[in-house]
């Protein structure tokens, strides 16, 4: 029996890097690992085909994506060799908010906001994850004061108790930035646009000189509320 510093770890005691834990995660968790992805970046897609070329990525989609986030879905498939796994959220939901709600609602509170996020995101999140033993995210400390907290590994209670591997969580910004530059990886083409921070067209807007590099999405909300629910533990906050 392991230490409670491994249990808590699910067995992993190695150094921390962010190729470390990947290589560890992906060999421990096999074919019931998945790479999460939200066209912020393709860092850890890198890492991870380096390791396993036919690791498994998956994405959701909205039904609210920017034209240039299907462009970039495109250029990583092209670029890394993979095919990306597909989540949508249920057709009879959407069509239920939009008749009842319109296609603003989300604009109107926040209550309404995050019934179109549980509708549109968390919910197809909780059927990716149904059948997996752990997920890989890209969360970073350094994002929003919603993640400070972060850890590089964490049991998952929002979705079963599964491992939550954050490989990049004490990364910064800048360092993101070098190493797409570094090893030349495609991204999403609204960073050069002024995007700081890529989600819903309707939610997303290019950030101002020396505005924190989440303020533009849900601009109209506090900075505390800037979560759609994915990657935070009492969505009822
Ligand atoms: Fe709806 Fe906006 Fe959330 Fe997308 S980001 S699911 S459009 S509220």
């Amino acid at each position: 029996m392991g230490s409670e510093k491994e249990m808590d770890n699910f067995g992993y005691v190695g150094d921390g890097d962010a190729r470390d834990v990947l290589a560890w995660a992906l060999k421990r968790f096999g074919r019931r690992i998945a790479v999460a992805c939200s066209f912020q970046h393709a860092v850890l897609i890198d890492m991870a085909v380096k390791i396993d070329p036919d690791v498994r990525v998956f994405s959701i989609d909205t039904g609210r994506l920017p034209e240039e986030t299907y462009e970039c879905a495109r250029d990583f498939e092209e670029y890394f060799g993979i095919k990306i796994e597909w989540y949508f959220p249920r057709k009879e939901d959407v069509e239920k908010l939009m008749s009842d709600k319109g296609p603003l609602s989300f604009r109107e509170s926040l209550e309404n906001r995050r019934e179109c996020c549980g509708i549109r995101k968390v919910e197809p999140l909780n059927r990716a994850l149904a059948d997996l033993a752990a997920w890989v995210t890209g969360v970073r400390r350094a994002q929003n004061p919603t993640r400070s907290e972060s850890k590089l590994i964490e049991i998952d209670d929002e979705h079963g108790g599964i491992a939550k591997i954050n490989p990049l969580v004490d990364w910064s910004d800048e360092d993101v930035r070098a190493y797409v530059k570094e090893h030349r990886l495609p991204y999403n083409s609204l960073f050069e646009k002024g995007y700081t921070s890529i989600g819903c067209a309707p939610c997303t807007r290019p950030v101002e000189e020396g505005e924190d590099a989440r303020a533009g999405r849900w601009w109209w909300e506090h900075p505390d509320h800037k979560e759609c629910g994915l990657h935070i533990r009492n969505w009822q906050i």
